[in-house]
């Protein structure tokens, strides 16, 4: 299960072409900030549980 601060892949990559994603917020909705140019992105919770694909790095390890 992911959390607070892991580092996630989504099923499609951003449009700056990366796909590792910080997730910065967790509540109804789910705030996930991209790696590699910043952008923040606000999903649903729901809607995020279809598009992660999988965790890349759990926080702290
Ligand atoms: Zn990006």
């Amino acid at each position: 299960m992911y959390d607070l601060g892991d580092i996630v892949e989504m099923r499609k990559p951003h449009a700056c072409q990366a796909n590792r994603w910080e997730i910065i917020r967790m509540g109804m909705d789910i705030k996930i900030k991209c790696t590699k140019c910043g952008h923040i992105v606000m999903l649903p919770r729901r809607e995020f549980n279809k598009k992660i694909k999988k965790i890349l790095e759990k926080k702290g390890e």
